[in-house]
């Protein structure tokens, strides 16, 4: 039976985001967490390939302990099995330091057929994650995924870009990225969602990634963020009024002005 390892990742529910005033990143031990919506996709996806082809499917996540009832709910999706990678020496890792762990787990939960993630976070946002983890596990990276086939021991995908579609088939393993937009996601088992409390998810430490503490962590991330500020946006916009070409005779003296036009 082949295995199926999607990664999801919990953000702080908008509007309780709280952040670190020495190490200017988001405190998410203390946040209420939400699933990042763009991993609704990318379980939905995962769960029809085993629906087609009884794929056993394992979702995991980095973050803090408050992420075990959002992994419980998950389940409550359908999948087989849920791991928590948590450890204090994860704590500020930036994208590469995040992939740097994730592909240390998934090492552990190896042998798989493919890895499936959303595109992106709505915290980070950039979208990093899933080639980063592909480049270090030396696994092709497939992003913007839409639609996902398995036939005759290949994987078939729509993946969409800026110059339009295309259809990529590739050979397990793979690491692709599942575009936010897709046409429906199934709701959570009842019978699963009355068991809940019974369901733990496994825990993955630093004990058992075994990496380096300076590869992890603040300390083992390229970016540091210098600071988070709130910005306020001051508008400075003039309303003109007239008639449209002594608007238009307008806007380009003032454009001349500011000298966005010669
Ligand atoms: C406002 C803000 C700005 C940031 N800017 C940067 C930056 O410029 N550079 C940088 O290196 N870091 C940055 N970070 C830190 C970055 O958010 C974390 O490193 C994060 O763990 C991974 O990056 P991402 O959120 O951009 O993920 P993305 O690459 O956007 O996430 C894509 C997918 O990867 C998977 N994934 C991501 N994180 C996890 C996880 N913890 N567990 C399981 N799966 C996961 C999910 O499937 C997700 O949909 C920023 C954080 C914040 C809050």
């Amino acid at each position: 039976m082949g295995r199926i390892v999607v990664c999801i990742k919990g953000v702080p529910k908008p509007g309780t985001v709280k952040v670190d005033k020495e190490t200017h990143t988001l405190r998410r031990e203390s946040a209420e967490l939400i699933l990042n919506p763009p991993d609704r996709p990318a379980l939905e996806v995962a769960l029809r390939l085993k629906d087609q082809t009884n794929f056993e499917v394992i979702a995991i996540s980095m973050g803090p302990p408050n992420m075990v009832p959002l992994l419980q709910k998950v389940y409550a999706l359908g999948v087989d099995d849920i791991y928590l990678i948590s450890d204090r020496a994860f704590a500020g890792s930036d994208t590469l330091a995040t992939s740097r762990i994730l592909a240390k787990a998934l090492s552990l939960l190896s042998p798989f057929d493919l890895v499936v993630m959303g595109a992106r976070s709505i915290d980070g946002e950039t979208g990093q994650v899933p080639p980063e983890t592909a480049s270090l596990l030396n696994l092709p990276s497939i992003t913007y995924v839409k639609e996902l086939r398995f036939v005759d021991g290949k994987f078939i995908a729509i993946r969409e870009d800026d110059f339009g579609e295309e259809e990529v088939e590739f050979s397990p393993a793979a690491v692709v990225s599942i575009v936010p937009e897709i046409d429906y996601v199934r709701p959570p088992s009842l019978k699963r969602l009355l068991s809940l409390k019974e369901i733990t998810p496994k825990i993955l430490t630093n004990a058992e990634l075994n990496l380096d503490e300076a590869s992890i962590g603040l300390s083992g991330s390229p970016t540091q963020v210098a600071d988070v500020f709130e910005k306020t946006l001051v508008s400075r916009g003039e309303i003109f009024e007239g008639e449209p070409d002594e608007l238009a005779e307008k806007l380009i003296e003032v454009l001349k002005e500011k000298g966005f036009l010669a």
